[in-house]
């Protein structure tokens, strides 16, 4: 059978893509590795609008519950198949599975997201969730009052410490060069905290802790000297991987492997292929940019597939 339109991905942009398509009658194939997305491990969600407060995993459960409602005559899942690979023009693509399996579909939207950079340390694994996490934006008030640290001195780690600011006690930020990549103004308004202490040429080396998170230990890149900063939290800011393997050969990417966008309709630089939330090259990376991306795209698409 041949769809309207796959899906790839299982958080919040594949979602609201598949609600969407559901409504507008399109036939469509959703391919999920797993449902959730990233913040299914986040143990409390504040920003996600309409909702106050929701456990990371409950969201992901609210929004299967919602994609469910379509499965029949317009939503079919696959759900812990990877899609390995799309190919061919618009009208006729293929998408690989690596199950084997081969689906074909008029259109794709691509949304299987991104993965932080994780830190591969000693303890860093142990440790996370327990101390250690990726997001300041979400778990930034845990540690109201406490001494915190921030791996990477680009713009997230900036922000980050910049988030954290209102709510540490100290925030002292570890970055492994000799100049900080974030923007100049950024860092400026940053270090000019009383608060707030910046250290270069620290590379991390291991995370410490008892049952949570104590401490991380840090090598001067020059002297070889080995240190440890007392901390009770540590935000990971080292970059970001985003899931586009799969598309590498036939969309336009960034630098980074993120797919290019046009921000007005989620277009790719291939015809019949959208793209919506962390995998796309926009500047913001939220579960309600995700899901509004998608949105976007899907409007585009019908109006397409009435062409
Ligand atoms: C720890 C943490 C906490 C966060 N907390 C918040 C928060 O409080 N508020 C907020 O707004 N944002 C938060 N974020 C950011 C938010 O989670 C992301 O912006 C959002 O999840 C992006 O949604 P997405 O659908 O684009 O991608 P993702 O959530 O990354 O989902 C991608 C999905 O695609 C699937 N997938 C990947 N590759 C393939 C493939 N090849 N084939 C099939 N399926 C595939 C994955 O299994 C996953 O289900 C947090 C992020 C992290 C890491």
């Amino acid at each position: 059978m041949k769809f309207d339109l796959v899906i790839i991905g299982g958080g919040p942009a594949a979602i609201a893509g598949g609600v969407y398509a559901a409504r507008k009658r399109l036939k469509t194939l959703v391919i999920a590795k797993e449902f959730g997305g990233q913040s299914i491990v986040s143990s409390e969600i504040f920003n996600w609008i309409g909702t106050p407060s929701i456990r990371g995993e409950d969201l992901a459960k609210s929004l299967r519950n919602h994609l469910e409602q379509y499965v029949g005559e317009y939503i079919t899942i696959e759900e812990g198949s990877l899609v390995t690979k799309v190919a061919g023009e618009q009208g006729d693509f293929s998408i690989t599975t690596n199950t084997g399996k081969v689906f074909t579909s008029s259109m794709v939207l691509v949304a299987s997201g991104a993965a932080r950079r994780r830190l591969t340390v000693p303890g860093a694994v142990e440790y996370d969730q327990k101390g250690l996490t990726y997001c300041a934006t979400c778990d930034g008030p845990l540690f109201s009052g406490m001494d915190v640290a921030v791996v990477g001195g680009g713009n997230a780690g900036f922000e980050s410490a910049s988030q954290l600011l209102a709510y540490a006690k100290s925030v002292t930020l570890l970055d492994n060069g000799n100049m900080f990549k974030a923007e100049p103004i950024t860092i400026e308004k940053v270090l000019a905290r009383e608060n707030m202490k910046a250290i270069h040429h620290a590379e991390t080396t291991e995370i410490l802790g008892d049952k949570m998170v104590t401490g991380i230990k840090y090598k001067d890149t020059i002297t070889g000297v080995e240190q440890v900063l007392p901390v009770q939290g540590i935000f990971v800011e080292i970059g970001v991987v985003p899931n586009t393997q799969m598309v590498e050969d036939l969309v336009e990417l960034d630098s980074v492997k993120h797919i290019r966008v046009d921000p007005r309709t989620q277009q790719t630089s291939k015809k019949g292929v959208w793209a919506a939330g962390d995998c796309t090259d926009g500047l913001y990376a939220q579960n309600n940019i995700a899901v509004g991306d998608a949105v976007k795209a899907l409007e585009d698409i019908y109006v397409h597939f009435h062409k």
